[in-house]
This record gives structure tokens, C-alpha cells and sequence, in this order.
């Protein structure tokens, strides 16, 4: 199995290259050369099996031997030995075809613990193997750092750096960081805003020069490696819920697309899935692109479910990509004008996409009613990205005798504010985490310059 870039210009590479390089060296993602399939007894056989058993199974024909079998079972029951539910990803029904697939069980109450519990561990070994140590640099506008930091916690070979604004992340977001002691843990509060922040991380991946020959390596979900993993919980629910003899569809709350992105992997693997529904916040280039053919960028909006605030939607190229027929010249042109001015996608490759994809876009007064109506009908209290996909669902449900499973991206702990001012008191902190406000903490303020933050790294690194 090699890896290609959706532009076509990329060296193919190998998928230990893969999950250390990040971007392609012609601005692509890289995808699978091709797609591996499960047969209708590979998925029969796997009912009944561990979440970390079918994981293996998943996710095996991607890592094409690189890791041997028995150091990556390994890797994959450690990686989620750490998540707080026996199912990793438990199936909540809702009423009597529609389920919530439960993505929040792991360190930071979000499914990003799902992509990064695996990668930071894959990456170590990688670097082990090696005999070299890399650094990780990261921006969060406070959401995402967490489950970055939380994955590479325990990686002796890397140390990881994330950049958050001073005094503009959340009590909670920030402590998710900022008390993890691990000696290769270090959080930066930067005297400036997310795109101060985010822009000297950019710069330092443009020139890594003063690094001096340090790999530096990207976690954002642009990586293979999450989206592999992410591929798992597709497989897993749909066989929970009687696949390969039954069909499923799937409603995901939306941004960089990584998550629908895993979810459509699985479906070209051989899972049987009706639909995807892509439920989007109000940035809704998702659903102007595949509702209108509006494929154009439009201004930040800050809603009720930050995680989704998003301009542009970084994995989207690599379902383009699928779409165009995998002609990398023709993703490439057309992205260049995306980034000139409002453009479109032509009507074959939309017509394509549609035949699997439906979609709906949420505000934020929708969503304060989706929570209170959802708690009415399903006792549930639902974080406020899940809320978008509890609507989407219903929305754009199609045949209803096929389960809908919504895909609940983050505990509603995690996002109190949407809970309260939906009415609710709040929602407590599980058991693991309660006393967060009590522990130790540790970060280092800096000014919002590249040369301070850069002598940082420096001068911290191991
Ligand atoms: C990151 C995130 C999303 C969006 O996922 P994408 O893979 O970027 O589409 C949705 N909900 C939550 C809670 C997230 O953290």
C-alpha cells in the first residue's frame, strides 16, 4: 500500500512516511493508492469482537505491515485502554431507529481522543524505530489542544508545544491542557488572539530552520493516520447494528471534514451505507457546496459549537478528489480558484457526491431549541455540535426503516455554555475529571512574537 497526493504531483509514499509528513509537497492530502475491502464475511466475522479487535482488523491493510501484527494489537488495545466506557464508542438508541454513536469517552470528552490516543502512540514507535525525536506545535482556540496534548503525553520521543490565546480559552478548556505535568508537555499562553497564535505555528512549519534538523510534525487532521483510525467506528457501529446484512446511515456534525471523511472510507471498503448526512453549524460551506454548488468561502462566524467554526474544509479535497476520478490536476485547478474567488464544482463530480451525501446546516437558535426539544423527547442532554447532527438527522433521515446514527462528537460537559443557555443548570464533569479545578497547573505566558516563541521551543525541547 502506498500513499498518493490529491494534487498528483506529490512523491507516493509509505505509510510511516505518510503519518510523518502531514501535507503533500504539492499543497495535497495524501490518500490510500487504493482501497482496501471488506468482504461481507470480514464484517460478519467481526461481530461480537472488542472495539480494539476490530480496530486492528480495520486498520491493518493501511499500516501494510510496517508495524508488526502483534506490536500494533498492541499499540491499538493501549490506545483505548483509555477511554472511560468498556465499548470505547458505546450506542445509545433514541427512539426506535435513531442512535446516538457515542464519540466522547476518551481523556478530553471529545472525538478527537478517538484519531489522537492512536496517533500519538503510532508516531513514537515510528520515532523509536528511528532513533530520532520529533517536535509537535500546535494552535487551539481551546477546544483541540487537550486531545493532542493527552495523546502525546506518554511518547517518550516527542515533545509537544501548543500555542492557546492568553486569557481567551475557557477555565475548563484551559485546564484540560494545562494540567498535564508530563515533562514533554508545554503550553504557551500567547498575548495576542487564535490567529496570532495559529499564524507563528504556520510560519515555523514554513521554515523549520531553527529547529536545526528537527522533525516537526503535524497532528492536525490533515494526517492519514486520523483519519484511519477514525474509519474504525463506522465498521464497528454499523456491525453493532447488523451489518453487512443491514444498511445504515450516518449523520456527522461537520467541519474539516475528517470525520465523514473516515465514514466514507468505510463505505468504499465495503460497508453497507445508505447516506451521510453532513450536518454544518452556520459556516455551512459544506452544504452551500453540495445544496446551491456554492462552493465559495464566506466570513468566520463564532457559534454555539466552536469546534465547527471553520472557513474553509481542509479534508473536503480528499472526497473531491474521489469525485473527480481522482484526477489531481483537475482538484488542483479547481482549488486554486477556490482560493481566488466563489467558484463551483462541475456537474458530474457533484452529481456523484450526491448520490451518497445529504446535508443540513444549524444555527445557534436551532440549536438551543435542539437541545431543549432532543432532552423533552430522549432525556438526552446534548453537547452543541451534536445537536446540529441530532437535527440534521431527523431533516434529512430518507428511508426510515434504515438506522440513522448520529455520530455525538463531545460530552456536553465539555460546552456548558450552549447547555445553560438552553436552560439547563449544566452538566457535571464525569468522575475522572472533577476535581479539574483543584489541580496543579502549568504554562508559560510569552509575547505574541515568532522569535520568542521559537527560542521557546528551543531552548524546552529534549
Ligand atoms: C473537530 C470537531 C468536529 C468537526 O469534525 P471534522 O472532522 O473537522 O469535520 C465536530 N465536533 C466536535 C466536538 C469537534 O471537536
Amino acid at each position: 500500500m502506498r500513499y498518493i497526493s490529491t494534487r498528483g504531483q506529490a512523491p507516493a509514499l509509505s505509510f510511516e512516511e505518510v503519518v510523518l509528513t502531514g501535507m503533500a509537497s504539492d499543497g495535497g492530502l495524501y490518500v490510500p493508492e487504493t482501497v482496501p475491502q471488506l468482504s461481507h464475511d470480514d464484517l460478519a466475522e467481526m461481530a461480537g469482537l472488542s472495539y480494539a479487535e476490530i480496530a486492528f482488523r480495520v486498520m491493518k491493510p493501511f499500516v501494510n505491515g510496517e508495524i508488526d501484527d502483534e506490536t500494533f494489537r498492541g499499540i491499538v488495545k493501549e490506545a483505548y485502554a483509555t477511554f472511560s466506557h468498556d465499548a470505547v464508542v458505546p450506542l445509545n438508541q433514541l427512539d426506535a431507529n435513531h442512535f446516538l454513536l457515542e464519540l466522547f469517552h476518551g481523556p478530553t470528552l471529545a472525538f478527537k481522543d478517538v484519531a489522537l490516543q492512536l496517533l500519538g502512540r503510532i508516531l513514537d514507535h515510528f520515532l523509536q524505530k528511528r532513533g530520532e525525536r520529533a517536535v509537535i506545535m500546535g494552535a487551539t482556540s481551546g477546544d483541540t489542544g487537550s486531545a493532542a496534548i493527552e495523546g502525546c503525553r506518554h511518547c517518550d520521543n516527542l515533545d509537544i508545544f501548543i500555542l492557546h490565546p492568553h486569557n481567551r480559552v475557557s477555565e475548563v478548556q484551559r485546564r484540560q491542557m494545562t494540567t498535564v505535568l508530563a515533562d514533554n508537555v508545554f503550553n504557551v499562553a500567547i498575548e495576542g488572539n487564535f490567529d496570532d497564535a495559529q499564524a507563528m505555528v504556520k510560519a515555523s512549519f514554513a521554515d523549520q530552520s531553527f529547529l536545526n534538523g528537527t522533525r516537526l510534525v503535524a497532528v492536525n487532521s490533515i494526517n492519514w493516520a486520523r483519519i484511519m483510525a477514525q474509519i474504525v467506528y463506522y465498521v464497528a457501529s454499523a456491525v453493532a447494528l447488523g451489518a453487512p446484512q443491514r444498511r445504515v446511515s450516518f449523520c456527522v456534525p461537520s467541519a474539516n471534514f475528517g470525520n465523514v471523511f473516515a465514514g466514507y472510507m468505510a463505505y468504499r471498503m465495503g460497508l453497507p451505507v445508505e447516506r451521510f448526512v453532513i450536518a454544518t453549524n452556520a459556516n455551512d460551506i459544506l452544504h452551500r457546496t453540495l445544496a446551491a454548488n456554492d462552493f465559495s468561502k464566506q466570513e468566520l462566524k463564532a457559534t454555539l459549537a466552536p469546534s465547527m467554526d471553520i472557513v474553509v474544509s481542509s479534508n473536503f479535497e480528499r472526497l473531491l478528489f474521489e469525485a473527480y476520478e481522482r484526477d489531481g490536476a483537475a482538484v488542483a485547478a479547481l482549488l486554486e480558484r477556490f482560493q481566488a474567488e466563489p467558484t463551483a464544482l462541475a456537474d458530474a463530480p457533484l452529481a456523484k457526491l450526491r448520490e451518497r451525501f445529504a446535508s443540513h446546516s444549524v444555527d445557534d437558535a436551532t440549536i438551543l431549541e435542539v437541545i431543549r426539544e432532543a432532552h423533552h423527547r430522549t432525556q438526552e442532554i446534548l453537547d452543541p455540535h451534536t445537536a446540529t447532527g441530532y437535527r440534521a438527522a431527523e431533516r434529512e433521515r430518507g428511508d426510515e426503516a434504515v438506522p440513522m446514527i448520529t455520530l455525538a462528537t463531545a460530552h456536553p460537559a465539555k460546552f456548558a455554555e450552549a447547555v445553560v443557555k438552553a436552560g439547563f443548570p449544566g452538566v457535571p464533569l464525569p468522575p475522572h475529571m472533577d476535581d479539574l479545578l483543584e489541580r496543579e497547573e502549568r504554562y508559560s505566558v510569552l509575547p505574541a512574537e515568532l522569535s520568542a516563541v521559537q527560542q521557546f521551543v528551543v531552548e524546552n525541547r529534549r
